[in-house]
């Protein structure tokens, strides 16, 4: 007995099930075994309401079984190859194509779209085989390169093409262009922030992680909001990992090279941002890996929240575990944090004064600091403009837009593709602890100017690590091959306000 191949899905892997289906005589049954959830036992009724749709009623003993019974099956993905393996087992369809079959059945015969078909297409790839898919999963299977990929609208179409009464509609392969990014919130629309701005793209060039200060009305959120523009295109490589966690949740696809900017609320929920559940779905920080997660008020998250951001942050990836076993999610973000910088938010603010006391203010720099902050590249200040300072802002010519700065941001990173190619990494940011001292040398001079401010700003081990990175970053923003004195002091300028680690 051989049965039509599904997949089921263990975290951003699909894998192959083998649908096996025998009918006996005797009184109408259906039972489903091999380790299936509840969504899998409900196919019983589509797919029997589905075959009703074609003229085909069940009847007898009919014994699925879902191979290899070790796994875990999940989801109506596997409506289809269990409504196929029914076919043959009547006869219906006497010779099947060696191939992949997803999709979830509507009592109509239609086929329904279905979460995993970038991983499933994977597979097909790997096994060399086609895969059939639902018309609604086509457009995010055309952007996997290499594979043999069909799609029907409804089972009664998709019997068709495998009988040959019916071409076969395959799957065209697409091919995404770097578009110009839709620029929301524009670098030009912001007022000063000289230093906020250049601290972003800084942040944006290298994907260090970046802390923005400043009071309510400063401009912070704007600023956080507007790297969504600067950011550089996603590279094929990168593409297809955020196209495998959004394909692993159901979510639709978007055409183009964005990268992900998830901004995160903190009453936010800690399985909403890590990720987990009872069916280990990917969080927040997965669906922003290789973009922006954007914690705005971030001294009003919880600390186990914060926690638990920690080794996704610090890994570029999230394990999430349950009994039945454990797995893995990209989570490699470039984290912004914003924060008022007090209790009642005006310290240091020049026109409003600050309520607090200065054990107030004591307790609340606690908050920012902490496991997290340690992982923070930039701090930087977003002070408060006067309405001196606005009016003659705006009499000066027209700050530089996004996608000017943008530019910039596109050539560092291509520096640094190129540099850590031979390392497996891409940018700055990247850089593991044991290769800083390796990679990024200093000349005498640089290195006695860092030793000696280090020693003066009491710099620790891992902070000396983060200067070198950011400094690295300055450099390739202005196309220098040296780290530079000037680039060390620059990126020593964006390590002094909170937290010297
Ligand atoms: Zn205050």
């Amino acid at each position: 007995m051989s049965g039509i191949l599904g997949v089921t899905l263990r975290g951003m892997e699909a894998l192959p099930v083998e649908a096996e289906v025998e009918i006996t005589g005797g009184l109408f049954a259906i039972s489903i075994g091999g380790m299936p959830d509840v969504a899998v036992k409900e196919s019983k009724e589509r797919v029997r309401a589905a075959l009703r749709s074609l003229g085909l009623n069940l009847k007898g003993r009919i014994t699925v079984n879902l191979a290899p019974s070790d796994i875990p099956k999940e989801g109506a993905l596997l409506d289809l190859p269990i409504a196929l393996g029914m076919m043959k087992s009547m006869g219906t369809i006497k010779d099947f194509p060696r191939a992949l079959f997803m999709g979830e059945l509507a009592l109509d015969g239609r086929l329904r779209r279905v979460r995993g078909a970038v991983p499933a297409a994977f597979l097909a790839r790997k096994m060399s085989i086609p895969l059939y898919v639902p018309a609604e999963n086509a457009s995010e299977v055309a952007l996997v390169q290499g594979v043999e990929a069909y799609y029907a609208d409804n089972l009664a179409e998709l019997v068709m093409m495998i009988t040959g009464e019916e071409k076969p509609r395959p799957v065209p392969p697409a091919y995404i262009p770097d578009l110009p990014v839709n620029v929301e919130t524009d670098f030009a629309d912001i007022k000063g922030q000289s230093a906020a701005k250049h601290a972003a793209e800084i942040a944006a060039a290298g994907h260090h992680n970046l802390l923005l200060v400043g009071s309510p009305g400063s401009g912070k959120t704007l600023i956080a909001k507007a790297m969504a523009g600067i950011l550089p295109p996603l590279t094929d490589d990168e593409l297809v990992e955020t196209l495998l966690v959004r394909s692993t949740l159901g979510l639709e696809m978007k055409p183009g090279r964005e990268r992900p900017f998830r901004t995160v609320h903190f009453t936010a929920s800690t399985v909403s941002v890590c990720g987990g559940g009872s069916n280990l779905r990917p969080g927040e920080v997965s669906l922003a890996h290789r973009g922006v997660l954007f914690l705005d008020e971030y001294t009003e998250f919880k600390r186990e929240l914060t926690e638990s951001l920690r080794a996704p942050i610090e890994d570029g990836e999230i394990s999430l575990s349950r009994a039945s076993g454990s797995v893995k999610y990209p989570a490699r973000v470039l984290l912004v944090l914003a924060a008022n910088p007090c209790a009642c938010g005006y310290a240091g603010d020049p026109v409003i004064h600050c309520k607090c006391s200065q054990a107030d203010i004591e307790r609340y720099r606690r908050k920012l600091s902490g496991p997290i902050m340690d992982r923070i590249d930039l701090h930087v200040q977003v002070p408060r403009l006067t309405p001196e300072e606005l009016l003659s802002f705006a009499a000066r010519k027209q700050p530089e837009n996004s996608a000017s700065i943008r530019e910039r941001v596109v050539r560092a990173r291509k520096i640094q593709a190129e540099r850590w190619k031979e390392y497996g990494f891409v940018c700055n940011a990247e850089i593991p602890e044991k290769l800083v001292q390796k990679c990024l040398t200093l000349d005498d001079s640089s290195r006695s100017y860092l030793v000696m401010m280090s020693e003066k700003l009491n710099f620790s081990g891992r902070g000396l690590s983060r200067i070198l990175k950011v400094a690295r970053t300055i450099a390739d923003l202005s196309g220098d091959e040296n780290i530079e004195k000037k680039h060390l002091a620059d990126a020593m300028m964006y390590r002094q306000f909170y937290g010297r680690s």
